[in-house]
């Protein structure tokens, strides 16, 4: 059988698992934890990045490798990549791992951007806040995830209390300050491209986060008009076509005043493209299957209308969910822990306002109504 190895086992590489099994495809992952989600579905090799015996078994297994986490060191994608077919590409993977050099491309692609600025020290914070003003956020160039390593400054007197909490991160690996961008809505591309370089999206998918991470995802996003989702795509594919990007990626743009601004993009298989499972043809997780192993892309067209409401910190109750027709339920088999993604739930319907009846019923029955109420306002 064809086997992929993922670098990473979390509930990415677990669902890249369970769309590869049907199709005959084995998995194999690796990931410094022995407990990582993903060894419940596929065989786990439990290992560190810089591990050369395990890697060198990983590859020497595999037919191709990938990622479920995109912070793997760029030598070990490098070293694995004179053994193997290694998708994304390395370069693509340490472009995207560093937010300087990502807004940087976005930019020679065309794609605007937040005002952003290189901080190292305090004097360059003090520097940069003057010259991009606040509101503004402070981010650690590498290693950031669902919202951790940032800082909020509102006002001049926040610069010490920002570098107190990344002074140090600023020594490791350097960090970088955004202009806060008022954004009438955030929009993900989830986009796909071959090895011979075809390239095809998802509908566009509206983000809603709370507290820096993924809440409720919508798709396709309603009210979206086409120019805005051509534009969006062509920038998808510039980017993918610069990087010679194999696989799939997600690239996070917020919208202010009818203009998409680039915030960042995913190496990899992406939270606001779960709702592909069971809302389009083929699942983001099956096309990044494909793609890495030179397979022809499936059909990324929708079914209908689904909203993804991600489960934080602990699973409610999943019945709700499993009694509401075209209702999906995902659990990813991890600890409850206070901020961790354990599960989601997607919810499909054949049109905007099927979809926003039952999200009103499943927000009820879990007392949720605060996580879905942004979709049954833009459904309405
Ligand atoms: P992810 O889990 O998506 O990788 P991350 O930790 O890399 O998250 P970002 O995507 O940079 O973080 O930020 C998380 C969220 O915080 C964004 O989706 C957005 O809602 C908000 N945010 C980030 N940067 C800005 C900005 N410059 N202006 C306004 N809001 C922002
Ligand atoms: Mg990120
Ligand atoms: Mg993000």
């Amino acid at each position: 059988l064809p086997t992929v190895g993922i670098l990473g086992g979390g509930q990415l590489a677990r669902m890249l698992a369970l769309a590869a099994a049907p199709l005959g495809i084995r998995t194999l992952a690796l990931d410094p934890a022995a407990d990582a989600c993903a060894g419940q579905v596929a065989e786990l090799i439990a290992a560190g990045w810089n591990d050369e015996a395990a890697l060198a078994a990983l590859a020497s297994r595999v037919d191709a490798i990938t990622f479920d986490f995109e912070n793997v060191p760029a030598t070990t994608a490098e070293r694995l990549a004179d053994q193997v077919e290694v998708h994304p590409n390395p370069r693509a993977l340490a472009v995207a791992q560093d937010r300087m050099a990502e807004k940087t491309l976005f930019r020679e692609t065309g794609l605007n951007t937040p005002e952003f600025a290189a901080v190292d020290t305090q004097a360059d914070l003090v520097a940069a806040v003057e010259r991009i003003g606040l509101p503004a956020i402070l981010k650690t160039r590498r290693l950031g995830y669902d919202g951790k390593g940032q800082f909020r400054l509102k006002v001049p007197a926040d610069i010490d209390a920002a570098w107190s909490a990344l002074g140090e991160a600023a020594a490791e690996h350097g960090l970088i300050l955004e202009a806060f961008v008022p954004f009438d809505r955030e929009l993900s591309v989830v986009a796909v491209r071959a090895r011979d370089g075809e390239f095809r999206t998802w509908p566009l998918t509206r983000n809603w986060h709370v507290d820096g991470v993924l809440s409720l995802s919508l798709a396709p996003a309603p009210d979206t008009s086409d120019e805005l989702e051509q534009a969006a795509v062509a920038q998808a594919k510039a980017i993918a076509e610069r990087l010679d990007y194999v696989g799939v990626f997600a690239l996070e743009l917020f919208v202010r005043g009818g203009e998409l601004l680039g915030n960042e993009m995913a190496p990899r298989v992406h939270n606001s493209g779960h709702w592909t499972i069971e809302g389009a043809h083929t699942s983001q997780f099956e096309n990044h299957i494909r793609a890495v192993l030179g397979l022809p892309l499936g059909d990324t067209g929708v079914r209908g209308a689904s909203a993804m409401l991600n489960w934080i910190g602990d699973m409610p109750e999943a019945t709700p969910v499993l009694a509401v027709a075209d209702g999906h339920w995902h659990d990813y088999g991890k600890d409850a822990r206070p901020g961790r993604k354990v599960g989601h739930a997607t919810i499909c319907a054949s049109d905007a306002g099927s979809l926003r009846a039952k999200l009103v019923e499943v927000g009820a029955a879990l007392n949720r109504e605060a996580q879905v109420a942004p979709a049954i306002e833009v459904l309405g």
